[in-house]
């Protein structure tokens, strides 16, 4: 049974798959963590993703009657003899991870649950949708669908920087048409709380538990077997430092309902966790460590950035100053403890910093800075300055000045140098532990480059 997505033109269809999965070839775990973190030592490295699970051959039975398929991101069934309970789809454009699964039985899908509204979780929904099938998503999944949908020709774009190996090049003419192509569904029944049934003889409960993938996160528990299905809840990396904020651009995400998720998931006290990106975790003392560690990172940042802004300090300040404790310690490779800070931050305060009036109108400072570096001489006495700081260990200085000359001139050779030196300076420094870290100067890199082989000067 195929719905009539699958027969968009392949290239849209490929190009979904980047569009909102946080979880596409990303960084490699096996790269560590600063700061004394513990990377899983047996781990995958994320970029493992890609390709996921081919080699298996059909789907996994991870419990007696529960099976997942595998693939950049899975797709689970119970298998209840009655009736099926499916949560997640994957990919609408990897179609052997939703074959794997129907192949395992074809009894009726009774219910459908969709973990959030990323693509990578709920896009080939049409696959499992029959007469009769309980589709199940939290009311937030409606707001997020919506506005992920109508961003999609951006989103798609900014993704290409983060995810290039996986996004075609669509040419601009085509990105408005992402718009029109953006799979959506209709779920039945909305969960703002918690919801039970039971097929076949077994007790599911589906439980709202908004997270680090957004406000509108579901996870699934079945309490005899003490098995929670998790979908993007924890991340691919169990654990990791969560993405308050997504750098290739989302709407932020509150730290304390995510604690409050994480107590709700140690009152639980599963057993076994089924994420739907890799394989599943298993064991309650390692689940337990990994779900405290994070809940108290997470609370132990949020509290240092709400008395960091009491204490009268600025957003910069608080990314340079909060450090977790080493007890705390937790991978970053996808998140960024200093990005969470200021996530947090403008969360609950917005963007004006009552720093300066300008800030409440539509004038960038960029808009004179070409006029402050005639006033200092021109770009390259800037850039000569700019080099100073980089000398000096101060690559992120070094780039502000280099900025405003190359705002004013931008194929000024002198202040593309310094800023090459700069990224290559901060990529190393970085260690390609975070991936969006690393995409991001990778892709400054290449610009720049590109900028100096047509540069004057
Ligand atoms: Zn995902």
């Amino acid at each position: 049974m195929r719905n009539a997505e699958r027969t968009l033109p392949a290239l849209l269809a490929l190009a979904l798959a980047c569009l909102a999965c946080d979880a596409t070839e990303t960084d490699d775990a096996r790269h560590g963590t600063p700061a004394g973190g513990d990377a899983p030592k047996e781990g995958h490295a994320t970029r493992d993703l890609v390709g996921y699970g081919e080699e298996l051959g059909g789907a996994v039975e991870i419990h007696p009657g529960i099976w997942q398929a595998r693939g950049t991101a899975n797709a689970q069934m119970v298998v209840t003899g009655e009736g099926n309970v499916v949560f997640d789809t994957g990919l609408l454009n990897q179609p052997r991870v939703q074959d794997e699964l129907l192949a395992v039985d074809d009894g009726p899908v009774t219910h459908l649950v969709l973990s959030h509204a990323h693509a990578d979780h709920y896009s080939a929904a049409g696959d499992f949708i029959q007469d009769g099938t309980e589709v199940i998503a939290h009311p937030e999944f409606l707001h997020n669908q919506r506005y992920l949908k109508e961003l999609a020709p951006t989103l798609m774009a900014r993704n290409a920087i983060f995810f290039p190996e996986d996004t075609p090049a669509i040419p601009g003419v085509l990105m408005g048409a992402m718009k029109l192509v953006y799979p959506t569904v209709e779920p039945t029944r909305l969960v703002v709380d918690r919801h039970e049934f039971s097929v076949g003889g077994r007790r599911f409960e589906v439980i709202a538990l908004p997270g680090a993938e957004g406000s509108d996160g579901l996870v699934l528990w079945m309490p005899e077997e003490r098995i929670l299905f998790t979908g993007d809840f924890f991340g691919h990396i169990f654990p990791m430092w969560p993405n308050l904020v997504t750098i290739r651009g989302e709407r932020p995400r509150f730290p304390k309902p995510y604690v409050d998720s994480l107590d709700l998931v140690l009152e639980l006290d599963p057993e076994i966790l089924v994420p739907s990106h890799f394989e599943p975790i298993v064991g309650k003392d390692r689940i337990r460590e990994g779900v405290t560690r994070t809940r108290d990172a997470v609370a132990w940042v949020e509290q240092a950035v709400i008395d960091g802004i009491n204490d009268g300090k600025d957003v910069h300040a608080l990314m340079r100053e909060i450090r977790l404790p080493d007890r705390l310690a937790i991978p970053e490779v996808h998140g960024k403890v200093s990005w969470g800070v200021r996530s947090i931050y403008e969360a609950y305060l917005g963007w004006f910093r009552l720093r300066s009036s300008a800030e409440l109108y539509g004038v960038a400072p960029w808009a004179v800075h070409a006029e402050v570096v005639e006033m200092a001489g021109g770009p390259d006495a800037v850039a000569e300055r700019a080099a100073r700081h980089l000398e000096q260990g101060r690559p992120v200085e070094a780039l502000h000045l280099v900025d405003m000359a190359l705002e004013a001139s931008p194929r000024t050779r002198s202040a593309l140098e310094v800023r090459l030196g700069a990224l290559d300076r901060l990529l190393e420094a970085g260690d390609e532990v975070n991936h969006y870290e690393t995409m991001w100067l990778k892709h400054r890199i290449r610009e720049t480059r590109k900028a100096l082989g047509t540069a004057s000067g």
